[in-house]
Formats: C-alpha cells, sequence, structure tokens
C-alpha cells in the first residue's frame, strides 16, 4: 500500500508538487494522470526515494521514505521513464544483474530469472543482446528486472510512452497480472483512455495539485459526464480556476 499525504516539492520558483494526497492499495490499479508539467514524475521520484520531498510524507506498506529508503526500495518495484536496461548484455544477463544486486544468487536467481521470463514472455529474445531491442522488449525487460525481488508495489511511470498497439496491450495484461498477485500497482500517464482501461482508481492532478479522484464511474457521476476525456479535461479546468 502507498500513502502520499500533503507531498511538496518545489525546483526554485517551480512548484511541482503542491500538496499531494493519495493512497494506492493492494491489488488494485492506481492511475496517476495528468499533463505533461503536472508533477507525476517528481511525486513518484519522492516515492521511489531519488529526490526528497521539501514537505509532506510518502509511505509504503508502512515505510517512511525519508526515514527507511531501504525498506521502501525492497518492498517496491520502479519501472522509471526510460528504462536503462544494458544494451551489452542480453535479456537474462539484464534481469540476472538485478537479481544479483538484491541478494538472489544460484538456483534461487536462475529459477527467479527464469520465471519472469516467463511470466513476461521474453523467452523470444532472452539470449539476444539488449542493443536493437525494440522499445516493447525493452519495456518487458526493465520491467522483469523491476520485479526480481518480488515486490509487493510497483510504480511504473508512463510505461506505454512510445510503445505500439500490440506491446501496450501486452503491458496491460501484465499490469493486470500484477494486480491479480494482490499487488499494488501505481501508474503514470497522461492519456486519459490509457488509465480508463486499466484502472480501479484514477488520481488526476494539473499543477502539482489534486484535482479529482475516485474511480471511474465516482469520477463521470462527479462531472456530470460520461465521457471520461471530458472528465479529464473538465477537472484539470476545475483545478486551475
Ligand atoms: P510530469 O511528470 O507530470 O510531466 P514533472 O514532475 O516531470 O511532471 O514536472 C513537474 C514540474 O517540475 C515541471 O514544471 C518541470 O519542468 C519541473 N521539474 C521537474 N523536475 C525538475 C528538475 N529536476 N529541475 C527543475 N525543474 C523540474
Ligand atoms: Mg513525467
Amino acid at each position: 500500500m502507498i500513502e502520499i499525504e500533503n507531498l511538496e516539492k518545489s525546483f526554485g520558483a517551480v512548484r511541482a508538487v503542491d500538496g499531494v494526497s493519495f493512497r494506492a492499495d493492494d491489488g488494485r490499479i492506481t492511475g496517476l494522470l495528468g499533463p505533461n508539467g503536472a508533477g507525476k514524475s517528481t511525486t513518484l521520484r519522492i516515492l521511489y526515494t531519488v529526490l526528497r520531498a521539501d514537505g509532506g510524507s510518502a509511505r509504503v506498506d508502512g515505510h517512511d521514505v525519508a526515514e527507511a529508503p531501504l525498506a521502501v526500495r525492497r518492498s517496491m518495484g520502479v519501472l522509471p521513464h526510460g528504462t536503462g536496461i544494458y544494451p551489452r548484455l542480453t535479456a537474462r544477463e539484464n534481469i540476472a544483474y538485478y537479481g544479483r544486486l538484491n541478494g538472489l544468487r544460484g538456483a534461487a536467481l536462475a529459477a527467479r530469472v527464469d520465471s519472469l521470463i516467463e511470466m513476461l514472455e521474453i523467452e523470444e529474445f532472452s539470449e539476444r543482446r539488449a542493443k536493437g531491442f525494440s522499445q516493447g522488449q525493452r519495456i518487458k525487460v526493465a520491467l522483469a528486472r523491476s520485479l526480481v525481488h518480488d515486490p509487493r508495489n510497483v510504480v511504473l511511470d508512463e510505461p506505454t510512452n512510445g510503445l505500439d498497439v500490440m506491446a501496450t496491450r501486452a503491458l496491460r495484461e501484465l499490469i493486470r497480472k500484477l494486480r491479480a498477485d494482490g499487488r499494488c500497482v501505481l501508474f503514470s500517464s497522461h492519456v486519459m483512455q490509457e488509465v480508463a482501461a486499466l484502472c480501479d482508481d484514477i488520481v488526476i492532478i494539473a499543477h502539482g495539485r489534486v484535482v479529482a479522484r475516485g474511480s471511474p464511474e465516482a469520477l463521470r457521476a462527479e462531472m456530470g459526464q460520461q465521457d471520461l476525456e471530458e472528465v479529464f479535461v473538465r477537472a484539470i479546468e476545475r483545478g486551475a480556476q
């Protein structure tokens, strides 16, 4: 479970995150939706402990990101912006490398890597070097790597950016699998359709503030709008007032 309370972060005069609060529950997919520059990545970076907040708090399974960053990292898998996999290693080696960094060795490591390769349908290219992989293949390897320590919480920052229709579908299926395992999944997007297709809960942010949140149905009812695209636009406009 992820709990964010009154989170604040400025870069000079820019208030990137301006008092954001929300919760993402286990066994659910929560979408952090907002236009470019809304503060999604900044919020997520604070959550996965590469950035420090100016104020407020964030907790992952009860561990505070500022007080217990190691415990937070242990309980969270992260797919950041840009996958950063190693081009000279094969898909399998990329995943195994992260397994070793997380303390896995020998037969346990091999078994874990095999099961991730199977789960993410990487078999076909598992022994190829990552250089030249399509964006979809890169995302799969990066996701496998982020799941190597079997985290209860998974955070993905705009994971469908640059994916074609088939790869997007495959990724959605994977995200649903993570939910079926009872994990807490939090992902960001600037595309309402993307979030609507997948999420149980939606948190809409604009200018560093939460402007609406709830299930797709609750948001439709609150805004008196069937079309979720329209809900998104209205929520952003309302937040700007
Ligand atoms: P999103 O991910 O929703 O597109 P970001 O969290 O990346 O938004 O950015 C929110 C705001 O903070 C933007 O105005 C952006 O320019 C600014 N920002 C983000 N990171 C930095 C940084 N490292 N230095 C200065 N400004 C930043
Ligand atoms: Mg971003």
